[in-house]
């Protein structure tokens, strides 16, 4: 018997999104298109979890679907002639819909034309070809992400489960459909521990016995790929034991011989969970977990991983950073204030954070919270424009005299304005 989750989606969805579903449901009707939502979105609703992101896969052409809604409702298409599909700019008709200003968060849509995929050899790109609702399920990497509710008329809410996706959700198990599925992608063992460890679900034991032989293909996928998948991973919240799965089930190593995982680093993983209460530029928590998980690797190691990951230059600084400053923590115990801000001044703030978070208790960790909470925003009164107003000649001793000023206050030697008038004049 066919399942309906008309109740459901109308209970989850909020009413702007389902005003919008409704009209490009309606387009694709008389079209004679039937369109579906496909994946995590119905995995998750089955699940009864929240979930507001959805694909909506067309039985026929996306695009031409697309521009037929434009030519109604207004927004621009942007079109991929080659894989069948388009993202229509949806801002218009939120301002024109009665349901207006209720959601702005979702700007464009994106609709899928159904499609099969094949790979020309392991781990390659897929080669894409236009095909039917059976295809497009049976391209997708695990059964529980295969269940599809059809939208268009009278099938509003109609579950489709081709592949035993309901069974797998209920059993609480991660299966691939087939047994070249890694092989094809081995990306796909990657996602299959974090759907395992988001939702504590098992990794069927067929689905485990593939990995030994996609092991070693890893070591074709692309660095923007690879990357990819442990961005995800390093944003999910259970990372710790995550990484450790993966460790478990050696896939850090194939990544690349530097990568593990131990009680070390699942230690200052769990301190990832505290976020600071003063800003620091460039800390979003998937930055801040790559930093506390490869914090012990030296320079040279870091300089290696990233030829294999290719971070973004911000992330690779603040890595390099991040180890050097830990490595040399113990000669922050005897400075001064001055001291210890001129060589933290040089650190990206996010990598001190981390040495923070990273670093034993004791006078070094203190130091560089000071310098996080308090010293880094220590600047003397006196400006580059007092000084020109004092008749200095512009050039490097500005520099040099603001500098002065600023470690006499990280110093206590200056502690109000007047004793840095006074400092200044005997300085001048
Ligand atoms: P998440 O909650 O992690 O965002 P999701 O299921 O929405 O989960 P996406 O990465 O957005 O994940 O992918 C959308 C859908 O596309 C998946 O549900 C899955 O069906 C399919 N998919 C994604 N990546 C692959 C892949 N490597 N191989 C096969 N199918 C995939």
């Amino acid at each position: 018997m066919t399942r309906v989750l008309d109740d459901l989606l109308r209970k989850t969805l909020p009413e702007p999104r389902l005003d919008l579903i409704r009209r490009v449901a309606d387009e694709a009707s008389a079209l004679k298109m039937p369109i579906y939502i496909v994946g995590g979105f119905v995995r998750d609703l089955v699940l009864g979890r929240d979930g507001l992101d959805f694909d909506l896969v067309v039985e026929g052409n996306a695009i031409a679907l697309a521009h037929s809604l434009a030519s109604k409702y207004g927004g621009k298409v942007t079109a991929h002639e080659k894989f069948g599909t388009a993202k229509i700019d949806i801002r218009e008709w939120m301002l024109e819909s009665s349901k207006a200003n209720e959601d702005y968060s979702l700007v464009s849509i994106d609709l899928i034309s159904s499609r099969s995929e094949t790979y020309k050899h392991p781990a390659a790109l897929p080669t894409v070809k236009m095909g039917s609702i059976e295809d497009d399920i049976r391209r997708r990497d695990f059964t529980i992400n295969t269940l599809a509710v059809r939208l268009d008329g009278p099938h509003f809410g109609e579950l489709r489960d081709d592949l035993g996706g309901l069974d797998d959700l209920e059993k609480k198990i991660i299966r691939v459909l087939h047994e070249r599925s890694f092989n094809d992608d081995p990306t796909r063992m990657y996602r299959a521990v974090r759907y395992e460890q988001r939702y504590g679900f098992k990794i069927a034991d067929e689905t485990l016995a593939l990995i030994p032989e996609a092991r070693a293909l890893v070591d074709k996928l692309s660095a923007q790929r690879i990357r990819h998948e442990l961005d995800l991973i390093l944003e999910e919240p259970h990372v710790a034991s995550l990484l450790a799965r993966l460790a478990e089930l050696d896939l850090l190593k194939p990544i690349h011989a530097a990568l593990s995982f131990d009680d070390a680093a699942r230690q200052r993983l769990d301190k990832a969970n505290f976020s600071p209460d003063y800003s620091v530029q460039h800390l979003t928590p998937a930055n801040l977990r790559w930093l506390l998980w490869l914090i012990n690797l030296s320079e040279k190691q870091i300089e290696s991983v990233n030829k294999r990951l290719h971070f973004t230059s911000i992330l690779y600084n603040a890595l390099a950073a991040s180890s050097n400053l830990l490595f040399s923590l113990s000669s922050f115990v005897d400075l001064k204030p001055s001291q210890c801000v001129t060589q933290l001044d040089e650190f990206p703030p996010f990598s001190i954070y981390a040495v923070s978070l990273a670093a034993p208790t004791g006078k070094s960790k203190e130091n560089l919270e000071k310098y996080l909470t308090e010293w880094r925003h220590i600047k003397p009164k006196t400006t580059g424009h007092d000084l020109k107003k004092l008749g200095i000649e512009p050039g490097p001793k500005y520099q040099e005299i603001l500098w002065t000023l600023r470690a006499a206050w990280l110093d206590g030697k200056v502690a109000n304005g007047q004793e840095e008038e006074s400092l200044l004049k005997s300085i001048l």
